[in-house]
């Protein structure tokens, strides 16, 4: 277990020995198959502000659009014929799904024998209840920052609180849970990095998705002076830290990351990831889903090529986190 202050040492550092053990442990603990999960992002309307997205609501330049429940089912359809063994339901916070619709359409995509992930942001007790009783397995909600200044600033009309609740609320109610952060924000501190991977492991994370932080124009954050190599580098060391201090969790090679290098899942793959999500929403929605520009969404073909390229395997299971201790 590394202290905080290793941790900053290792962030602040040029050696990056801890990408080769993260991958040792990968291999040691989760093994050499890689699970992909179907990602369906089926609204991109949303009630939130956050300052770095694309998709807050005060972007006005954005094209909208909303799946219906027959088309959110149909795509599932898809990713189960294409051999996908957990479908994952994203959006922006959009109230539009009531918690009756969004039940039935869990209901439906149950039937095809996949896990179900959901990434549809903060709600209250019972509506997570509801999901999980419909059927929903996992959930992703990232902290984003565990800076309570940062986030603050970030967040308008949010309260960190609010998502600690709500992540532990997923967390009493059986549900595989996943967090995590962003990297590279505007003001944001090695310090609250390694403040980020102590949160994770202290909540025990099933699964943890960090994105490099890359600024969208339209956005309070789009005239940002960031160095998008640098934010590359220093996800890849905080996802690498994270899988060292948590095992035998899941954790994805993100789109983010792929966006910023054209290598950017085989070096994650090879530093401590063992998922990649590919996109199985229809190309003219996935276009408008921008949260950053350049958004690369991959296609399971491709995916497919580059785990064997590296001599890992695509996984037949659900790929539920193998608790070790
Ligand atoms: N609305 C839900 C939520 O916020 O949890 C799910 C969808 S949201 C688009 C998914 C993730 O996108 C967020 O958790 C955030 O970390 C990431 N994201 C948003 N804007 C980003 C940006 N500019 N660069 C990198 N990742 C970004
Ligand atoms: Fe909405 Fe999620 Fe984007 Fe925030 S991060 S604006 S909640 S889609």
């Amino acid at each position: 277990m590394f202290s905080k202050e290793e941790i900053i040492k290792i962030l602040s550092s040029n050696d990056d020995s801890i990408l080769k053990t993260a991958d040792e442990i990968r291999k040691q603990y989760v093994g050499d198959s890689i699970h992909l999960r179907g990602l369906i992002e089926f609204s991109n309307y949303c009630n939130r502000t956050c300052y770095y997205c694309g998709l807050r609501y005060e972007n006005k330049n954005n094209q909208r659009y909303r799946l219906s429940p027959d088309e959110i089912i149909e795509s599932a359809k898809l990713g189960k014929k294409l051999g996908l063994k957990t479908i994952v339901l994203q959006s922006g916070e959009d109230h539009y799904y009531s918690t009756d619709i969004l039940c039935k359409i869990i209901e439906e995509i149950k039937k095809l024998d996949v896990a179900i992930t959901l990434s549809i942001g903060e709600k209250t007790y019972n509506e997570y209840k509801a999901y999980k009783d419909a059927g929903a397995d996992r959930y992703l909600l990232r902290i984003e920052t565990t800076d309570k200044e940062l986030y603050k600033k970030l967040h308008p009309n949010m309260s960190i609180d609010n998502r600690l609740e709500c992540l532990h609320n997923l967390k009493s109610l059986g549900y595989e849970t996943g967090t995590g952060c962003l990297v590279g924000l505007p003001e944001q501190t090695i310090e609250s990095l390694a403040d980020d991977i102590l949160f994770f492991k202290e909540i025990d994370a099933d699964m943890i998705g960090i994105g490099p932080f890359i600024p969208h124009p339209n956005t309070p954050l789009g005239n940002s002076n960031i160095n998008l190599n640098k934010n590359f580098d220093l996800s890849i060391k905080v996802m690498a830290l994270t899988r060292i201090l948590l095992k035998d969790i899941n954790i994805p090679a993100t789109t983010a990351m792929e966006t910023l290098n054209p290598n950017g899942q085989i070096i994650a793959l090879q530093s401590g990831a063992n998922v990649i999500m590919p996109n199985i929403t229809n190309d003219e929605c996935k276009d408008k889903y921008n949260i950053y520009p350049h958004k690369k969404n991959q296609i399971i073909s491709d995916t497919i090529n580059k785990i064997h390229s590296i001599n890992r395997t695509v996984s037949n299971e659900k790929g539920f986190r193998n608790k070790t201790s």
